[in-house]
Order: structure tokens, then sequence, then C-alpha cells
């Protein structure tokens, strides 16, 4: 099965505002998809559905496979990596290496095999001098890398980020733009960032009024949009 796969997937907030209308897309295991569109388009409703923090009105939601729902929350939210748009939402232990062990710990990973994730995970994104050190400590940019690796630590089936380049200055943006080319994982990623989509995803989609209005190659996306 694809990585991802919504099906009609529709939803209205509890004051009745309608986000979504019937979006259909599959994502293939390894592809790098960028979610663009404008704001109110749609985009947090559609990834919140993703990990299972709302609940389809119509329609459904599959990772791997398996369906998003009440009986299955635990190993979806272990498939679908998030990485918020501030990393301090995201670090909140006295050390890199408690937040990054942090996931795959309260999934039973214990001892020698929850020290080589963590490892794994801090060379993934280049850092594997950082695990003893406080997130406070580190860059901006830093941070944002160690809020990946704490996902990536818990081996991910897809890696969802929100605008993963924002606030990066051109170096930090280059390093993690190489960071997620490098990883062997299929990427979801919103951004308003049009060079850093070309850059990076292969293929784009736009959301606009809760529908996907344009799914193809990003140079071609972006060419029509
Ligand atoms: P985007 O992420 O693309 O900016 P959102 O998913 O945040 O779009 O919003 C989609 C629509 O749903 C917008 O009309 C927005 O105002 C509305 N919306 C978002 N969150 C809520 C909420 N908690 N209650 C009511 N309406 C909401
Ligand atoms: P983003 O920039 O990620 O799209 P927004 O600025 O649209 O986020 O929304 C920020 C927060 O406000 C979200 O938690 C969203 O659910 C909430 N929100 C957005 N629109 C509404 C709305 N019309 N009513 C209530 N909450 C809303």
């Amino acid at each position: 099965p694809p990585s991802l796969r919504v099906r009609e997937l529709a939803y209205a907030y509890p004051d009745g505002t309608q986000a979504l209308f019937g979006v259909d897309l599959a994502i293939g295991r390894g592809e790098r998809v960028a979610l663009l569109g404008p704001n109110g388009a749609g985009k947090t409703t559609l990834v919140m559905h993703l990990n299972g923090i709302l609940t389809p009105g119509h329609g459904s939601v599959e990772v791997a496979g398996l369906p998003v729902g009440p009986d299955t929350l635990r190993e979806i939210r272990r498939r679908v990596g998030l990485v918020f748009q501030d990393p301090d939402d995201q670090l909140f232990m006295p050390t890199v290496r408690q937040d990054v062990a942090f996931g795959p710990a309260n999934l039973g990973v214990r001892g020698a095999e929850l020290d080589a994730r963590v490892r794994e995970a801090l060379e993934l994104v280049g850092l594997p001098e950082v695990a003893d050190r406080p997130p406070h400590h580190l860059s901006f940019g830093q941070r944002r890398r160690v809020a990946v690796a704490t996902v990536l630590a818990m081996r991910p089936e897809i890696l969802v980020l929100d605008e993963p380049s924002s606030n990066l200055d051109p170096a930090a943006r280059r390093e993690l733009a190489e960071i997620l080319r490098s990883l062997d994982v299929t990427v979801l990623m919103v951004t308003h960032d049009l060079p850093y989509a070309l850059e990076l995803c292969e293929r784009s989609l736009i959301l606009s009024g809760g529908v996907i209005a344009a799914d193809g190659p990003t140079g071609e996306v972006l060419a029509d949009a």
C-alpha cells in the first residue's frame, strides 16, 4: 500500500465551518511531496487528520494500509512523524538525548536498542555530538533538526513537516534540505516557501478552499498556479 491514502475526506469544525470538502490523495513510499495553498485552505485541518487528532466527518485516512481510527491511534502516531513549526513545542527535556529517546521509550524500547535509536536519529540529522546538551543551548536551526530526530527515532512511515524552512538562515536551510533529501522516508511538507518546495519535492499538491486544486510535478504545479 502507499504510505498515505486519503479518500473523500470531508470535515466541518463543531462551529459549522466546513474546512475540507472531499480530499483524495495517495502518496507512495519514498515520495517527497509539498502541500501548498493559501491561509485558510485546510492544510492544518488535513494534517491533523493524518495522526488522528481530528476524526473524519466523512471519508478515510490510511497510513501504509492501516486505517486511522480510535483502535489504531497508538500505531498511527508511531507511523506518522509530525514535526511542528516551532521546535520549542517539541523539545521539553533537560537533554537532547532524553528528548530523542522519549518517543521510542514510550513504545517500550529500552537499553542498548534505545541508545542505538537515539544515536541513529541524531546521526541522520547530522548532530551526533549534541546528545548530552540541553536543547535550549542549541541554535534554532539545530533545534529544528533535533525535532526531526525526535520523530525519526520512532522509525516513522511518513514524516510530516509544518513550514520546515521557516526562520532558518540560508546555511541552515541548505543543511536541512540536504538532510531531508538523504532520508529514506516518505515526506509531506506544508510550506509557503515555493523555492524550497521546488528544490526538495518532486511533487506538489495545492489545497484551496478545502479541495485539492492541483497535484503534479512541482515545476508544473507552480508554473500553472
Ligand atoms: P490552513 O492551515 O490552510 O491555513 P486551516 O486548516 O487552519 O487552513 O483552516 C481551514 C478552515 O477551517 C478555515 O476556514 C479556518 O478558519 C477554519 N478553522 C480552522 N480551525 C478551526 C476551528 N478550530 N474552529 C473553526 N474553524 C476552524
Ligand atoms: P496555520 O498558519 O498553521 O494555518 P492558522 O493561523 O490558520 O494556522 O490557525 C492557528 C490556530 O487557530 C489553529 O489551531 C486553528 O485550528 C485555529 N483557527 C483557525 N481558524 C479558526 C476559526 N475560524 N475558529 C477557531 N479557531 C481557528
